[in-house]
């Protein structure tokens, strides 16, 4: 292996150990308690992982949480409702609807519904939107194209004015993740599934953000010597000998692209680890502007 590894899990500590200082910091100049409160609609076994897994970091580092149920009929009108109740309180600093929604529930407005004070997702469409406005700063960033930019800060990619390709183009990472390179003054191309030809785009980027959920389609002959890889897919394959009967892959071959690249993330430990701690940062954030 020549590159560098780089160890989100334990960026990622690092980061839920500062978040922990600084809510017994703010308590003890008597600040609130932060509080985050998750809204989980229906019964889909990953988000129900996904948010038992962030009520859980919340408890070990004093934060509260407040766990919302509805079920997967829920009307719009009932989430809406729900959503503004949180609004309301002011134990509340931070929400968090867990995507995606059941189908037939609008999305956008229920996301527009969150105080842009407490979105603390950062998927609110104006903080989305100030993002992608030059001069403008959101009140929050989503967490894992965060996560991303932090992990190439930390193993030292010289963003400004290098040529940054993002694979994807979603709402929650692709877009974002390109948005927050841009406001780094990189040089940015965004691919997705109609790019022609992604493996020649790949080949120009110094940074290579991959999103797209294809289990290690980007390969090592795709990637630039030297080139800073963050790997977001987390992809499920099947693996006989592994105890669960599958392992989890990035959406780069790992052990190519290791062998070109200047620094790489590792899947899982990568960025994954990041999406939480960002998540925690966000809500402390949220509470300390609460009590100025
Ligand atoms: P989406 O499915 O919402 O988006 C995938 C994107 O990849 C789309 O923009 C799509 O293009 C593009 N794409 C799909 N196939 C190709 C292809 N063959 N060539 C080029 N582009 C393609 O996924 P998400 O953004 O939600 O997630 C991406 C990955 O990141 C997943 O593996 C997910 O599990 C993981 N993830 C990890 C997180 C973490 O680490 N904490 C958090 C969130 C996601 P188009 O727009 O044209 O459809």
């Amino acid at each position: 292996m020549t590159a560098r590894l780089i160890d989100g899990k334990t960026i990622a500590a690092d980061i839920r150990q500062e978040v922990g200082e600084g809510v017994e910091e703010l308590i003890a100049a008597g600040g609130p308690r932060p509080g985050l409160a998750t809204v989980l609609v229906g019964e889909n076994p990953a988000s129900q992982t996904y948010v038992r897994m962030k009520r859980k970091v919340c408890g070990e580092l004093g934060i509260e949480s407040f766990g919302h149920e509805l079920p997967a009929d829920a009307s719009q009108e009932e989430v809406e409702k729900l959503v503004k109740e949180l609004n309301a309180d002011p134990k509340v600093h931070g929400i968090l609807v867990q995507l995606p929604l059941p189908a037939g529930l609008d999305e956008e407005a229920i996301l527009r519904a969150i105080d842009i004070e407490k979105d603390v997702d950062g998927f609110h469409p104006v903080n989305i939107g100030r993002l992608a406005q030059k001069g403008r700063e959101p009140l929050f960033v989503p967490c894992t194209p965060a996560g991303c930019i932090t992990l190439l800060k930390k193993a030292g990619a010289e963003l400004e004015g290098a040529n940054a390709v993002v694979a994807g183009r979603s709402n929650i990472v692709g877009m974002p993740a390109a948005l927050l390179l841009v406001k780094e003054n990189a040089t940015v191309t965004i691919c997705h599934s109609r790019t022609r030809d992604l493996a020649s785009v790949c080949r120009e980027a110094d940074i290579l953000i991959a999103a797209i959920g294809r289990p290690e389609m980007i390969r090592g002959d795709w990637i630039k010597p030297g080139a800073y890889v963050i790997d977001v897919g987390i992809n499920r394959v099947d693996d006989p000998e592994a105890k669960r009967g599958y392992r989890l892959v990035g959406d780069v071959a790992f052990d190519e692209a290791k062998e070109i690249a200047e620094a790489i993330t590792p899947v899982p430990g990568g960025v994954g680890p990041m999406t939480i701690a960002g998540l925690m940062q966000n809500t402390l954030r949220s509470a300390r502007r609460a009590m100025s």
